[in-house]
């Protein structure tokens, strides 16, 4: 696919989910989708609509007629250039939600004129129509894919601007300094200085100060988008599996798989208080038994290792200080930065629920008669709004942006080194507009196909 030259085709797809619903929506953009229309929309007693009349954004009511059959009774809409999503001439067609209904109307489009749609085809028009910056793009893409009310608000924070502005702002900034540079170095010979250098050095640290404030924001970011990583470890019968059934029987709201994680690699997922939280790797923890005693095991230090957040279950009547604080101390080994919870099992069994030797931080559970469950759950919850998250705070959560802050902040390091040690204002100039560069990628203004493909490349058909 061209970029550039697939803005000269007409373009249709179904935008609705593949499959049988009640009402099913086919999206046409392009220069000939109007005049498309016209072959296609009758009144309901079969006349032509008077299109001179048609008013856009409005919904006529009709039938669907090919060569004199009629295919299916249904709504329309004309979004006019430039007032549509793409920016171009749009018309949606409201069907009935058949298969067969919905790929007769499609058909009948693409005889006429129209191209199948590609994956995030129409998303690509707004961007290249100015309608929506590519980092509203990407959130409207992340808003389709969705599942919790955090990964929505999160989507939506992104939509409305999120850290767009802050980001523009910086580079606004480094843009001043880095013409004045620029200018510098047209009147080289005459040896004059128009940047003042230690405002830069004051500028540029205060840059990457806020630069690495976003960039901590990513891992609760992506981890909200795509599930928190949490690991239940304990010795062979402590309850792991029982506790794993007892926290997703009791959600009802279990969510169907995440696109692009692997097959191999089973997941659990839960939503607690809106919150996605992933299990991450219980079958292999499962398998492999006594995790604690193989922790040497590859697979369960790799899972510590990408969790936030690990349950350390423990079986009460079998209750070890010794051993308790060596699985700590082993766990914190592996991953310095995870939230321990440690869990006692099986407190049914026994009448005495605390003891001295526990405190306030340890929670006494039974996952077989469900008895405080809903405890770990909201420690869970807590763990995460303790570890950063901000309901309504921007957060980064797309790895592009991650990738492309952590890029302009080593060009930025570089300069601020340059300056300290009064390199050459030729050098400081570069990486001012590298940095500049990486920072513009976030927001908008690249030019390459490659990358664009990259991103709505992750766009359903019909978006
Ligand atoms: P895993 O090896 O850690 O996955 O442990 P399981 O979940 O398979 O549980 C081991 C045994 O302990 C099973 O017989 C469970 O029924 C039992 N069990 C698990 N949780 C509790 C509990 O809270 N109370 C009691 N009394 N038994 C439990």
């Amino acid at each position: 696919m061209s970029l550039t030259t697939s803005l000269e085709d007409t373009i249709v797809a179904i935008s609705s989910p593949y499959g049988m619903g009640g009402v099913a929506v086919i999206r046409c953009s392009g220069k000939k989708a109007l005049d498309i229309l016209k072959q296609l929309f009758f009144k309901r007693n079969k006349l032509p609509f008077d299109f001179n009349k048609w008013q856009a954004r409005r919904m006529y009511y009709g039938l669907l007629m090919d060569e004199g059959q009629i295919i299916d009774e249904v709504m329309v809409c004309w979004f006019a250039f430039p007032h549509s999503y793409t920016g171009e001439d749009v018309v949606e067609v409201y069907c009935h939600g058949s298969v067969y209904v919905q790929q007769r109307i499609l058909q009948a489009f693409v005889q006429r004129g129209s191209r199948i749609a590609e994956a995030g085809e129409f998303t690509i028009r707004a961007y290249l129509n100015g309608k929506l910056t590519l980092s509203e793009a990407e959130a409207i893409g992340d808003l389709i894919h969705s599942e919790t009310e955090s990964a929505h608000r999160l989507a939506m924070n992104q939509l409305r601007g999120g850290y767009q502005q802050l980001i523009n702002q910086l580079r606004e900034q480094l843009l001043q300094f880095a013409s004045l540079l620029e200018l510098e170095l047209d009147f080289s010979e005459e040896d004059v200085e128009f940047a003042n250098r230690q405002q830069l050095i004051e500028i540029l640290n205060e840059s990457l100060k806020k630069m690495s404030e976003l960039m901590i924001s990513f891992k609760m970011g992506n981890a909200i988008k795509t599930g928190v990583p949490v690991v239940i470890l304990g010795k062979p019968n402590a309850g792991k599996s029982t506790l794993l059934n007892a926290l997703l029987n009791e959600e009802k709201a279990i969510v169907s798989d995440i696109p692009g994680t692997t097959r191999d690699l089973i997941e659990d997922k839960l939503i607690i208080q809106g919150i996605l939280f992933r299990i991450i790797d219980t079958a292999g923890l499962r398998e492999a038994k006594d995790v604690i005693e193989k922790i040497g095991i590859e697979r369960a230090r790799q899972s510590i290792e990408k969790a936030m957040i690990v349950i350390l279950l423990q079986d009460i009547t079998e209750y070890d200080i010794q051993e308790t604080q060596n699985h700590l101390k082993l766990i914190q080994s592996i991953n310095p930065d995870v939230a321990i919870v440690q869990v006692y099992n099986k407190i049914d069994k026994i009448k005495q629920q605390q003891d001295s030797n526990f405190n306030d931080e340890v929670i006494f559970i039974s996952a077989k008669e469900k008895y405080n469950i809903e405890v770990l759950k909201n420690k869970l919850v807590d763990i995460v709004v303790q570890k950063g998250y901000q309901p309504h705070q921007p957060m980064v959560s797309n790895v592009r942006h991650f990738n492309e802050l952590q890029n302009a902040k080593q060009f930025l390091e570089k300069a601020l080194e340059s300056l300290k040690n009064k390199v050459t204002t030729e050098l400081v100039a570069e990486d001012l507009r590298f940095a500049i560069m990486h920072l513009s990628n976030i927001t908008g203004n690249i030019s390459s196909e490659d990358v664009l493909k990259n991103i709505f490349s992750k766009f359903c058909i019909g978006k």
